[in-house]
């Protein structure tokens, strides 16, 4: 994107990528689609350390309906939205149509695309910058680094830009996994069956159990709350909603960051993030009145709404055995099992870091560029731009949203004539 901002220019653009075909994390997402972007925009879940009115400013530098427009016109791709989700994607469904549309349309506005080749090495160097790369030193007016940040590495973006930038002097917040899997050693087990050891936990009878749900993550004396897809993974949870309040639990575990220090004022010496979850929208009164009408059996009323295999865990975390019907309820476990549908604590005991994370959170603080050109307000000529900044939204197309925001303005401020 930003080299086919910056090709409208009169200079002529490279574009140098050290993978042999570019674009990888487009290819991977929206597991092969690509949700292209959102339909609606919302900044306010934007999660970033530096001033948010700079990343709000730098969002909406491009509106989504002219990004929309941008796609359907320039790149001559037609998008479609879910309307169950609000996601857009090419109507092609296919993520590949959208790194090919790219890089053609950079190709029309004449940029030189040169893959295979890493960049070790920037430097300012006269009136413009030296590259050192793995296919010899390269000389330009004015470089845009668009590098990524450290999630997925296998699709080249391993952190070499952000140490880089560092380098040069930018102030660099600390990074860590956004948007990623959460890991736990405790899993739900249904009740124990014939065939497996009384009262032993099985980490995987649950895997593969999807459901919506509503996640609160209370935090430092904050709550995060996120609703949507919930997944049972072999090793813990994953799901929209999961990834969306990840990044709270990822930061309960890092040591010296500030909020570290006021978790443990607000919330005593464990200081991770709880993760708390409602198993669907009904309120605990609703189930209240349910668990106390008639006379069925309390699995079955639990089964009408939930997975058996949930509601037959549930059921057992609250020591209430699985035949139990609702006439015979007990008080204390029509109380337990209400807390366990719409208040369940979720153990958790780490995630599953860069590896699976779809954002890199921290990256290069928002007030180091012009928030207009993405200039850097150290070096002139030098634009930065995508997840290498400090900012990321939730699942559904915003990280793609800011990518191209981002990726256009740097594009252009880089091939302004002053
Ligand atoms: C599995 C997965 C699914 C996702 N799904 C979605 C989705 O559906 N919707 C959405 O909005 N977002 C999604 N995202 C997030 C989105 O992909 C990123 O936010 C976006 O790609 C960031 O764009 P970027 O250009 O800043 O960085 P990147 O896409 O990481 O691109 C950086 C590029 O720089 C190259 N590079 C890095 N270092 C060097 C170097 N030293 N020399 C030369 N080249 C270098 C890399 O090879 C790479 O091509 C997903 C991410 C993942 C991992």
């Amino acid at each position: 994107m930003a080299a086919s901002f910056a090709g409208r220019g009169p200079a002529p653009v490279v574009l140098v990528e050290r993978t042999a075909d570019g674009g990888r994390k487009i290819l991977i997402s929206g597991g092969g689609r690509c949700n292209i972007l959102p339909s609606t925009l919302a900044p306010e879940r934007f999660v970033t350390d530096s001033p948010a009115h700079l990343m709000r400013a730098m969002l909406r530098a491009w509106p989504l309906a002219a990004q929309r427009a941008f796609f359907e016109g320039e790149i001559g791709l037609p998008l479609t939205i879910e309307t169950d989700t609000g996601k857009l994607f090419p109507a092609s469904n296919r993520a590949r149509d959208v790194r090919d549309g790219l890089l053609a349309l950079a190709r029309r506005h004449g940029v030189t695309v040169q893959f295979g080749t890493v960049v070790t090495g920037l430097a300012p160097n006269g009136d413009g910058w030296r590259l050192e790369t793995s296919a010899g030193p390269l000389r330009a007016g004015r470089v845009v680094m668009a590098t990524g940040g450290l999630s997925v590495p296998a699709t080249g973006s391993d952190g070499t830009g952000l140490a880089l930038t560092a380098a040069l002097g930018h102030r660099v917040h600390q990074t860590y996994p956004g948007l990623t899997p959460l890991t736990t050693a405790a899993l739900r087990t249904p009740h124990p069956t014939p065939h497996s050891a009384s009262g032993s936990r099985q980490p995987s009878l649950l895997a593969g159990l999807s459901l919506p749900v509503r996640l609160r993550v209370r935090w430092a004396g904050r709550t995060t709350e996120a609703h949507g897809g919930f997944l049972f993974t072999h090793r813990g949870y994953s799901g929209p909603a999961v990834l969306d309040v990840s990044h709270v639990c990822v930061r309960s575990l890092m040591t010296g960051a500030d909020e570290a220090a006021d978790a443990a004022a607000a919330d005593g010496p464990d200081t991770r993030a709880r993760l708390l979850v409602s198993w669907s929208d009904r309120t605990a009164q609703q189930w209240e009145r349910d668990l106390l009408s008639g006379d069925l059996g309390v699995a079955t009323v639990l089964g009408r709404v939930l997975p058996e295999r949930l509601a037959l865990a549930l059921m057992h975390a609250a020591s209430i055995p699985r035949d139990r019907r609702t006439s015979a309820l007990r008080r204390v476990e029509r109380t337990a099992l209400v807390a366990r549908l719409t208040s369940d604590e979720l153990p958790w005991s780490g995630h599953e870091g860069y590896k699976k994370a779809e954002v890199t959170g921290g990256g290069v603080a928002l007030d180091e560029v012009d928030p207009r050109t993405l200039e850097s307000r150290h070096h002139r000529g030098l634009f930065l731009c995508g997840e290498m900044l400090d900012a990321f939204g939730p699942i559904g197309g915003h990280n793609f949203a800011w990518a191209w925001s981002t990726g256009r303005a740097a594009g252009l401020g880089a091939a302004r004539r002053d």
